[in-house]
């Protein structure tokens, strides 16, 4: 399968059943949330992660948006779920290495996210795939907050 096709496959599937959709229920443990608008195309995403000390427990999305930014949201929540922070910071780096960059090649630890590197052939649709990202980030920062990628 080359990276157009697992591009339009896994974007589609993801989109069409997002992975992680819906709150954490906050039954007592502290759940982190955060706010992100892309403006430039009109997606909303709220982000929700639970932490156990560094490593994220739990993380859970909602919101509305196109379908590179609901698949990319599902993509990270599967991605991250498990992580600890510092692994959270370099897999972003990746993604945004892989969003950013022409000629970046989507190396093994990527998984099925090394499908947004079909984003690349869209560049106003970048922030579609990054905002997920940039709301994690957040959750994970401030607890509560709103980001814009404007
Ligand atoms: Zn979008």
């Amino acid at each position: 399968m080359d990276l157009k096709d697992l591009y339009r496959d896994v974007i589609l599937d993801h989109n069409r059943q997002p992975r992680n959709f819906g709150p954490i229920e906050a039954d007592g443990a502290e759940v982190q949330h955060a706010e992100g608008h892309n403006p430039l195309c009109g997606d909303r995403l709220t982000v929700y992660v639970r932490l156990n000390g560094e490593r994220v427990e739990d993380v859970r999305f909602v919101g509305s948006g196109c379908a590179i930014s609901t698949a990319s949201a599902s993509l990270m929540t599967e991605a991250v779920k498990g992580k600890d922070r510092a692994a959270v910071a370099r897999l972003f780096d990746r993604v945004h290495t892989l969003l950013t960059h022409a000629d970046a090649e989507p190396d093994a630890q990527l998984g099925k996210l090394a499908a947004l590197s079909g984003v690349r052939e869209f560049p106003a649709r970048v922030k579609c795939a990054t905002l997920s990202w940039h709301t994690l980030n957040a959750a994970l920062e401030r607890g509560a907050a709103t980001v814009s990628t404007e």
